[in-house]
């Protein structure tokens, strides 16, 4: 389990590595093939939700939406009309406050 640093930038590294460590050499790895950059953005999804998770919201979150479950929610694409479900709710709620910056 994870202590909480006061730094969010540096957790979002820490949790990267961990999940290289733990992704490299498993089927789920290898399916990804030999692109970098399709491995790197699987990563990146994968260390976003566990931030979300961890109640910190991503920085490639910038837009604002509302969801019909949870409000106002911060996301990282722009929607026009209100949202059925959300990132949020799959993970199981939005954070108490936004560090949208
Ligand atoms: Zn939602």
């Amino acid at each position: 389990m994870l202590d909480a640093p006061a730094d969010p930038q540096k957790l979002y590294k820490r949790i990267k590595g961990e999940l290289l460590a733990e992704l490299m050499g498993t089927p789920e790895w290898d399916e990804l093939g030999d692109d970098l950059e399709r491995r790197i953005a699987h990563i990146r999804v994968l260390a976003e939700n566990k931030m979300m998770r961890l109640g910190y919201v991503p920085r490639t979150f910038i837009f604002r939406a509302t969801c019909k479950v949870c409000g106002p929610i911060p996301l990282d694409f722009e929607v026009v009309s209100e949202m059925e479900s959300c990132p949020w709710c799959r993970i199981g709620g939005k954070p108490e406050t936004f560090c949208l910056k």
